[in-house]
């Protein structure tokens, strides 16, 4: 049942997508005007309907919706990778991982989804705006109970004494891998995001001297086609998001 104060996904007839607050506040739209406090004590999957007679589906929003519509500082790592990052790093919940830099929030989000209550997600982030823009996000998407973000270049170490995993999206990773070595348990996993291929390059250089410690160097590329669905024809879309970037996954021996 829907209560004052849950966050809610509205749809309309064209499929756009609404995220509110449940309150006693009026909401705008092109397609009318909707009481919001008409929704208090609803099932998700009822509907609403606005002041010019235009029917809304009311759902509840998962962790998607909140990072497409929440505010966005510098780049975002795509579902499609944070996706591989944890299946292949195994983050399971009660997992305590160290990430950086934390730029909008949103693997942070992804990652605090996994781990959930009994986990921990520890960023680290040089730049005090979007350290400032990912706080709000983890506190919209409802996890700062599990998120400290730290105000802290982790290239000059890592305070905490122990890491299942460290997920880096910034652009030296190898400047990290001294750290990891000191903190991260055996059989945890480094990952490395990285969007072009001279990092790539630059870090197995730097790799070499740590390659001790690690089992399996691993780089992927994650390429997602979709399909158009229609009744009369179904193909691959002719547009696609091609490239995002290289993620580089090192376990600790
Ligand atoms: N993964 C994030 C997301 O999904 O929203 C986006 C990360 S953004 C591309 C890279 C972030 O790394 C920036 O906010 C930048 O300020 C931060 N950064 C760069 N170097 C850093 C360092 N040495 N220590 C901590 N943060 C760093």
């Amino acid at each position: 049942m829907i209560r004052e104060g849950d966050k809610v996904l509205l749809i309309d007839k064209r499929g756009k997508r609404y995220l509110v607050t449940v309150s006693e506040r009026e909401f705008h739209t092109d397609l009318g005007i909707l009481k919001l406090s008409e929704l208090i004590g609803k099932e998700y999957g009822s509907r609403i309907t606005s002041h010019k007679g235009e029917e809304f589906r009311v759902i509840k929003p998962d962790i998607n919706d909140i990072i497409a519509k929440m505010r966005r500082g510098p780049q975002i790592i795509h579902p499609k990778d944070a996706g591989i990052i944890v299946a292949y790093a195994g983050i399971s919940p009660g997992d305590t991982v160290i990430e950086a830099g934390v730029g909008s929030g949103a693997l942070t989000i992804f990652l605090a989804n996994i781990v959930g209550p009994d986990g921990r997600i520890i960023s680290y982030e040089i730049r005090e705006d979007h350290a400032e823009i990912a706080r709000k996000n983890v506190e919209l998407a409802g996890f700062s109970d599990r998120v400290t973000i730290k105000l802290k270049d982790i290239y000059e170490g890592i305070d905490e004494e122990y890491a299942d995993h460290i997920v880096l999206d910034l652009p030296q990773p190898e400047n990290v891998l001294p750290h990891a070595v000191e903190v991260l348990r055996p059989g945890g996993y480094f990952v490395a995001y990285t969007p072009c291929t001279n990092q790539v390059h630059r870090f197995f250089q730097a790799f070499q001297e740590y390659r001790e410690y690690f089992y399996r160097p691993r780089v992927v590329e994650v390429l997602v086609r979709e399909h158009e669905v229609k009744r009369e024809c179904m193909r691959p879309k002719t547009t696609m998001l091609a490239h995002t970037g290289y993620i580089t996954f090192l376990r600790k021996l």
